[in-house]
């Protein structure tokens, strides 16, 4: 009997330490990422830890206790000084490893556990904001006078960033560089456009949740909404150009209903709140409202884009697609999500990382956008403006008699140097 306790004694011990063993998480990598207005510290970890944060003053910095923790045998102990870090530090204490985060300013930290997705596996968050921010830069693009004209601005939000890779290809290719650099030349293309000008959404390797997606795009007061992705599905063999509206009401096929989850997983994996609380039935009757108009023109210009995409590759389905994408969800400002092929598909995802195939995208986007102003034009933009193509006969002086305005008028609208004018020659009239 003395015997058995004894050995049941002995079990417990044993199993006891190896809790102990098993319990210690180990740090096994260390990681940033610039945003605007943040700088997201990241790092890697065997399993959840218990931690405490704060921060303290001269010098600035941010210290982190992680409870019965220490590094990894073989991870690097470095980070990169960039945003608003200065440096990593590390001691370790009794049980825990303590972490000190140098940074050039007072900063604000916010910080959470992320469950293991994809590449990563568990990790520990935390993000840097400065204390008292000044004030914001403006991010306006200096473009030629439009003679009082304003311009049309296209938001344009490059999928996924920083921590969040997005769909990764066979020959491990990333979503989210792929989508910033379609966003980029998409960007130059548009201003290259008179009377159009475009903002980029994100411009950089970070994340942005969802709904900051679309204030970003309010605050610069955005005519229109263009999501960019390049995403994979479960067969390699499914490829093809898509552009999606949102539908609060399903999705209209089964491969459009599984890209929204996946893309709407995007912020519950990055820590970011839902999109759904407890208020959700009236807001949803709130968005059905106000949306309605919003979806029609939406549906509009993703039709005059996909058109202009089948000019440059195969499409994945003819018809536009309805899906329940949060990204989507700007009750104001028209928006689309273009899926610009399958990174799952080997050769698409050979296609996306070519320049030239990106050029041509760029360009049919472009003129999709380009055809939908035309047909919808916004007050007081330049396409608002009327035509008149040069008839035999035509003279400036008799066109401003005609349309009344001035001779002067429609030469400085349409950048004329002399009074001269040729046959077929588009000319842009003032409204009344
Ligand atoms: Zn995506």
């Amino acid at each position: 009997m003395k015997k058995l306790f004894k050995f049941l004694f002995f079990v417990l011990l044993i199993s006891a330490s190896f809790q102990a063993l098993s319990e210690r998480v180990e740090v096994t990598g260390a990681r940033l990422w610039v945003a605007p207005d943040n700088t997201r510290v990241v790092f890697d970890l065997t399993q959840p830890v218990d931690y405490h944060l704060f921060t303290l003053r001269n010098p600035d910095r941010v210290v982190i206790d992680l409870k019965n923790s220490g590094w990894g045998d073989k991870t690097g102990r470095q980070l990169e000084t960039r945003g608003y870090v200065r440096g990593l530090r590390s001691a370790n204490k009794e049980q825990a490893l303590r972490l000190v985060l140098d940074a050039d300013r007072e900063v604000k930290p916010k910080s959470f556990l992320l469950r293991p997705s994809g590449q990563y596996g568990h990790r520990l968050v935390v993000d840097l904001y400065e204390k008292s921010p000044g004030p914001v830069k403006a991010t306006k693009t200096v473009k030629p006078d439009n003679q009082g004209y304003r311009d049309v601005v296209v938001a344009i939000d490059a999928g996924h960033g920083g921590e969040d890779p997005g769909a990764v290809g066979r020959k491990g290719t990333q979503e989210k560089h792929i989508t910033l650099q379609v966003a980029r030349k998409l960007e130059a293309e548009i201003n290259r456009q008179p009377g159009m000008r475009a903002v980029m959404v994100r411009d950089g390797d970070y994340y942005l949740k969802l709904r900051e997606r679309i204030k970003k795009a309010r605050e610069f007061r955005a005519d229109m909404f263009v999501s960019l992705h390049a995403d994979a599905f479960r067969s390699p063999n499914v490829r093809g150009s898509s552009v999606y509206i949102l539908s609060e009401r399903g999705a209209s096929s089964e491969a459009a209903k599984w890209l929204a989850k996946n893309e709407n997983m995007s912020d519950e994996l990055m820590g970011g709140v839902t999109l759904d609380d407890k208020d959700d039935v009236l807001a949803s009757v709130l968005l059905d409202l106000s949306q309605a108009a919003t979806i029609e023109a939406s549906a509009d210009i993703a039709q005059s884009t996909l058109k202009e995409l089948k000019t440059v590759g195969r499409v994945h389905k003819r018809h536009v697609e309805r899906a329940g994408f949060a990204v989507l969800k700007s009750p104001d400002i028209p928006s689309i999500l273009i899926e610009l092929a399958f990174i799952s598909n080997p050769t698409e995802e050979q296609n996306l990382k070519s320049r030239s195939h990106q050029q041509k995208m760029v360009k049919a986007i472009a003129r999709g956008l380009k055809r939908y102003f035309e047909r919808r034009p916004p007050d007081n933009t330049l396409f608002a403006v009327k035509t008149h193509t040069i008839k035999r006969g035509d003279t400036l002086s008799a066109l401003a008699q005609k349309y009344r305005t001035t001779s002067r008028r429609l030469m400085a609208l349409n950048d004329l140097e002399s009074d001269s004018l040729k046959v077929g020659q588009v000319i842009r009239i003032p409204p009344l």
